[in-house]
């Protein structure tokens, strides 16, 4: 990535939002030109050194760089302000650079990162939606139920670690939310036929752990009669694998299912 490409942020703040995520708001020169009107979902790459620490300066071209992808929860353009919420998981850098350097960031840290890149929405023609994902995909799925039009119907369906990780989220009035508790790799699947189909043609948009997205495809696959174009399921992480193991096997999953 080009050093123009980088922007370097400051934590301007540092909460424990519910037990398992921590949310950082950023300041930062750099900022004025971040494109504020970035869609819902949107994502930043954060670069960390090989030792899991942020880059005090901007990274040399021969310097290990490790990228973590991390949502636009909120950018605003008011106060000059970016907000990340990270999903903690372990302790120790060992256990992942971003979560680890998340949960022990205080005001004043310098943060490099790249982007935005834009991912693929809900299908804009339907009658309904639902949307499915886990803690990680929960600022996503946040950020899309706060842009979607009022009339809208459907669920969103949310896998927490702890029943005080649900938070209250902005949301059309027929958008039902569900908390899913201890989830298993099956557990969002499984929640498709718990659900009551409405009328018409849906837009699933779903994130989360690599099985668990491979349960939710092919459970969708299988068992409802959805066409492809009305789908988004990706992973947002693998168990046991780091982000650059994890974006090989993503890789690797799509072409062998695109086949
Ligand atoms: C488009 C996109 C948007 C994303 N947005 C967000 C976001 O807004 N907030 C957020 O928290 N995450 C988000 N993620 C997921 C995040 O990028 C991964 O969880 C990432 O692996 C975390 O990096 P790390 O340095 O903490 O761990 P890594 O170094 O990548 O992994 C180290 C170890 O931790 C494990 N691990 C990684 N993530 C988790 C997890 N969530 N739970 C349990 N174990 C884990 C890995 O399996 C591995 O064993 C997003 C991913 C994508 C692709």
């Amino acid at each position: 990535m080009k050093k123009r490409n980088y922007y370097q942020v400051q934590v301007q703040s540092s909460q424990r939002l519910t037990p398992t995520m921590q949310r950082l708001v950023f300041q930062g020169e750099d900022l004025q030109r971040f494109p504020h009107d970035t869609p819902a979902g949107s994502y930043i790459k954060l670069l960390f050194n090989q030792y899991g620490e942020s880059f005090t300066d901007a990274p040399a071209e021969n310097e290990t760089v490790l990228m973590r992808t991390y949502t636009v929860r909120h950018a605003d353009a008011k106060t000059g302000t970016l907000t990340v919420d990270f999903m903690l998981h372990g302790e120790g850098v060992e256990s992942g650079p971003a979560s680890h350097w998340a949960v022990n960031a205080k005001p004043g840290d310098t943060l490099y990162f790249g982007g935005p890149g834009t991912s693929k929405g809900l299908a804009d023609e339907r009658d309904w939606v639902l949307l499915m994902g886990d803690m990680t995909a929960l600022p996503a799925i946040s950020a899309q139920l706060e842009n979607l039009p009022a009339d809208t119907k459907g669920y969103a369906v949310i896998s927490i670690e702890d029943a005080d990780d649900k938070q209250a989220l902005t949301h059309p009035d027929n958008v039902d939310i569900i908390w899913v508790e201890n989830a298993g790799s099956d557990t969002l699947a499984s929640s498709l036929a718990a659900i009551r189909w409405l009328d018409g043609t849906p837009a699933v948009w779903a994130a989360c752990e690599f099985s668990s997205m491979r349960a939710i495809r092919s459970a969708l696959d299988e068992q409802f009669d959805i066409p492809r174009s009305q789908v988004y399921v990706t992973s947002y992480w693998r168990k046991g694998r780091s982000e650059d193991q994890h974006k090989i096997d993503k890789r690797e999953d799509l072409a062998q299912y695109n086949g």
